[in-house]
């Protein structure tokens, strides 16, 4: 499998990129959905601006809030402190993404960019409420990670624009965990669920809940939430978070021959009781 022929240049800063970036372009990250893109014939972008070597968008800053460079990877996410104290749950979802060498290339920017609706880091971000930051030749703008998955392979990215970073709330004081169902052969999810709760003492005072993989993009949960919020996150309420969940994903599944929509919704029903129980 070979891509169309293409031209290849390097930026050396977020302005360059953005001047050298064309109607027919696109950056290139770790190239890991790219790639394979191209080499399939779905995409064939006349101009790839990699976007690596520049310096601002790489690393993991902690200054009250978590703030994470587009281009670092899944392994370096994983394997941060600040993100494992402020949000275990993002840590947790990278270190589960395909195998090492796709942790090793692939980036934040470049995952939640293609917005495959099973990749793992998108769910995380919309159940923490993280921000993703974007320049663009008009200038820089913020979006809301639940405004920023729009649909399937779909984001509020305009033509042209770059991500930035991500930004998310000091998660340390909740309880987070995200938990998937991995296809066997390429560890994608087939059903992820991220919960994200606050708690005192024994009672849940607050719970954000996102499912990814069996829905086209990762979907808030609002009756999960409602469900857990006020409980003692006991069976009975784990029971009702769990009906619940399956009726908030109701008009965003997705499915295929191995795994029906009916099926995915079922499992988020289930992976979302584990994910409390991780958490708590
Ligand atoms: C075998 C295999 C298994 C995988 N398993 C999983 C898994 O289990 N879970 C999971 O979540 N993911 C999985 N992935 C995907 C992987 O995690 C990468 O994150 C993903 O491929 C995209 O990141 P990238 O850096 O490689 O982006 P690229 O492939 O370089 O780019 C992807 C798209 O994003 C655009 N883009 C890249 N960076 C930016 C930016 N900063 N701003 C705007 N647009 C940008 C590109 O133009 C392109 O359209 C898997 C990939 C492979 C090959």
């Amino acid at each position: 499998m070979w891509p169309n022929k293409f031209e290849y240049a390097r930026a050396g800063s977020v302005d360059e990129a953005l001047a050298m970036i064309s109607d027919d372009g696109k950056f290139l990250a770790g190239g890991h959905s790219l790639l394979p893109v191209m080499k399939l014939r779905l995409d064939a972008p006349a101009h790839l601006v990699d976007i690596n070597r520049i310096e601002s968008l790489s690393g993991i800053s902690a200054n009250g809030d978590l703030t994470i460079g587009a281009t670092t990877t899944h392994a370096e996410i994983a394997g941060s402190a600040a993100v494992q104290s402020m949000c275990a749950a993002l840590a947790s979802a990278c270190g589960q993404v395909g195998d090492q060498a796709v942790r090793n290339f692939g980036t934040i920017g470049g995952n939640i960019a293609h917005a495959d609706p099973a990749s793992d880091p998108p769910t995380v971000l919309v159940a923490c409420g993280a921000t993703v930051n974007i320049q663009g030749a008009a200038g820089a703008r913020s979006v809301g990670a639940e405004d920023f998955f729009v649909d399937l392979f779909e984001t509020a990215l305009d033509d042209g624009e770059l991500i930035t970073s991500v930004s998310l709330p000091n998660c340390s004081d909740c309880q987070c965990a995200y938990v998937k169902f991995p296809h066997p052969a390429s560890r994608y999810a087939i059903v992820g669920v991220a919960v994200c709760l606050k708690m005192d003492g024994d009672t849940c005072t607050q719970a954000d809940v996102a499912v990814g993989g069996a829905t086209v993009k990762a979907v808030k949960c609002a009756g999960a939430e409602a469900a857990l919020a006020g409980s003692a996150l006991d069976d009975a309420a784990l029971e009702a978070a769990a009906a619940a969940v399956k009726a908030d994903i109701a008009d965003w599944l997705a499915g295929d021959i191995a795994y029906p929509e009916s099926y995915r919704q079922q499992m988020a029903g289930v992976f979302l009781k584990r994910a409390v129980r991780a958490a708590s």
